[in-house]
């Protein structure tokens, strides 16, 4: 375990004693997801294709999926971390069942990575790295980017345009190549992650995200 997740796995279960057990979806004492919040948070494989990219998704971001993506990203919270990550390898095993693949992750901006002590989508991709899965680690931001929520399809892709890079020079590889994200709207941050490892003669087999807007 690298040094930044074993600070936030002591950090939430510090924060784990201190808060008692909420849901996620609707506050109620007792679990991190109540039955019928548990009912809203259900995967079905779903395939959306943007500009020739096949991104396999596992649900549709319903305001349940919207907290616990906040829960998990921005506080850290072991129990939310475990419910994307579910969400991810469903999303995984529908988009390869079972063939040799590489994972990489769109990674967290460096002032994102200092404020919430990892790069978010990484630490997930560990988690569903098994035998036949494995993570690499080739992309990086090569300048700031503005955060995406309130922003058109338009803008996003010109805020994303080129704000991708690939650090580590071509080496051969035989497994096909997946990204991975929580989530997908319009497919902008995928689409120049696709870019940046065309640029350096990566191909890009697919995506697949935890969650689809
Ligand atoms: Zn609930």
């Amino acid at each position: 375990m690298d040094t930044s997740n074993h600070r936030v796995t002591i950090w939430s279960e510090f924060t784990d004693l201190l808060f008692p057990k909420r849901c996620f979806g609707c506050s109620q004492l007792g679990t991190s997801l109540c039955t019928l919040c548990r009912a809203e948070f259900s995967f079905q494989p779903a395939l959306r294709r943007i500009d020739g990219l096949k991104i396999y998704s596992a649900s549709h971001f319903a305001p349940v999926c919207r907290k616990i993506l906040l829960r998990a990203k921005e506080d850290g919270i072991r129990s939310a971390d475990l419910l994307v990550t579910q969400a991810l390898s469903f999303s995984l095993t529908h988009a390869i069942s079972h063939r040799k693949v590489l994972l990489q992750a769109i990674p967290s901006q460096r002032n994102k990575i200092r404020l919430r002590g990892r790069s978010f989508v990484t630490s997930l991709v560990q988690e569903i790295c098994s035998r036949e899965v494995e993570q690499i680690q080739l992309l990086e931001f090569q300048r700031r980017v503005f955060d995406q929520s309130e922003l058109s399809a338009q803008e996003r892709s010109k805020n994303m345009a080129g704000a991708l890079c690939v650090k580590a020079k071509k080496f051969p590889i035989s497994q096909e190549i997946f990204l991975v994200d929580d989530l997908v709207t319009t497919g902008s941050t995928l689409l120049e992650a696709r870019r940046a490892l065309n640029v350096a003669g990566f191909t890009v087999a697919g995506a697949i995200t935890a969650f689809s807007a």
